[in-house]
């Protein structure tokens, strides 16, 4: 079976970048780490021959410490013509085993891409990943006048992968050498020897060669990351109701001949809420957070507990998807209060009202709330891990 050899080179100046492009932060990794990545991780490749710029050996091993199936890191040469030699003469590899060649600096390169080269290679000896050119293109002098329009009907712009057998790479790239030939793409070498064909690359396989491509590429990988996985939350609360207090519930006072007994409001519903949240955030309970110890809690109103519970949420980037709340109570009728609490709730939370469900029940005179003891509530919630 013949291996399958990603060929990187990775020696650019990196001038119009100013600086090395290759080692740049792309969402917490180097540019280059990225890239070696879409090859290590995908199942077809065997190996990765990285060429890295002369004095840039050791750093470029260091991004790269810990991929799979880098075999080698070598220093280049002085194009990059040059140093794709150079790799591989490093590969070791057997005349007949397929040779991806990808820019460092193609960090989104994505495994469709991979799996198109390959078969199109497989299929016609060698595969070239391009774009068909949807802008009109024109030719201009030194001044930026146009000379002509260039029709682009049947232009392709051409990215990497580009995939060939290592022995016709080989006899490319050493025609090339003894004819004196510069091109600025392995296909440019290989044309000179037979048919190169062309499979579908991808507009966002972008080459970061400027600053603003990084911006650029940032925005791409934000837009291809998989949503935060999901937790769930539960809380429940009761309280008994006392003489001589007011009845809070979801952060509204509803007229009642006596309210619930607590350290705090006693606001059943916001408390099963609170607790919902920060269960699904793996986070203490309120009775550990907000004891009914703490004399500086005496009386204090539960939508700041709320509310001290939703940043404790931001601190750990979670976002909340969904509340919803059932309460339990024989009277008073609750029903009529739930829009207001619905809004309070929507204001601390910053949730959108149609994300918070309210309902209220009776126990039906069972028990020691269909006695009227007392009321309880019951809450779930749902949260999002922000990436
Ligand atoms: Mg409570």
């Amino acid at each position: 079976m013949p291996r399958v050899i990603a060929l990187i080179p990775a020696a650019g100046a990196g001038t119009r970048f100013g600086g090395d492009k290759l080692l740049a932060d792309l969402r917490g990794q180097p540019v280059l780490r990225r890239t070696a990545s879409a090859f290590a991780h995908h199942p077809a490749i065997d190996a990765i021959v990285v060429v890295a710029g002369a004095g840039a050996t050791g750093q470029i091993r260091d991004a790269l410490g810990g991929l799979p199936k880098v075999e080698a890191v070598v220093p280049g040469g002085a194009s990059r013509q040059e140093s794709v030699g150079i790799g591989l003469f490093a590969l070791g590899g057997e005349a007949d085993d397929w040779v991806l060649v990808h820019d460092g600096a193609r960090p989104l390169v994505t495994p469709d891409i991979l799996d198109r080269c390959l078969d199109g290679a497989q299929k016609n000896g060698n595969a070239v990943a391009a774009v068909p050119v949807s802008d009109t293109l024109k030719a201009a002098d030194d001044a930026q006048t146009v000379t002509r329009t260039v029709g682009r009907d049947g232009l392709w712009a051409v990215q990497t992968p580009q995939c060939f057998r290592l022995q016709t790479l080989f006899d490319a790239h050493v025609a090339a050498r003894d004819s004196g030939f510069g091109g600025t793409d392995e296909a440019g070498l290989v044309e000179r020897l037979e048919p190169v064909h062309l499979v579908l690359g991808a507009l966002d396989n972008l080459k970061i060669t400027r600053p603003e491509d990084l911006a650029l590429a940032e925005t791409i990988l934000r837009g291809r990351a998989p949503m935060g996985h999901t937790r769930i939350g539960f809380g429940y609360d009761i309280h008994r109701f006392a003489a001589g207090r007011r009845l809070v519930l979801g952060g509204v006072e509803i007229p009642a001949p006596q309210g619930l007994d607590g350290h705090s409001d006693a606001d059943v519903l916001l408390h099963a809420v609170c607790d919902a949240l920060l269960g699904a955030a793996g986070l203490p309970d309120i009775g550990q957070l907000y004891p009914n110890t703490d004399p500086a809690l005496s009386g204090i109103s539960s939508l700041r507990l709320l509310a001290d519970v939703f940043a404790r949420l931001q601190s750990t980037g979670l976002g909340i998807i969904n509340v919803d709340a059932t309460v339990i109570a024989e009277a008073p009728k609750i029903g009529p209060f739930v829009p207001l609490m619905r809004d309070a709730i929507s204001r601390v939370l910053h949730l959108d009202p149609s994300r918070i469900g309210l309902k209220a029940t009776t126990n039906e005179g069972l028990g020691a709330l269909g006695a009227g003891l007392g009321i309880a509530a019951h809450a779930v919630a749902s949260l999002t891990e922000k990436e």
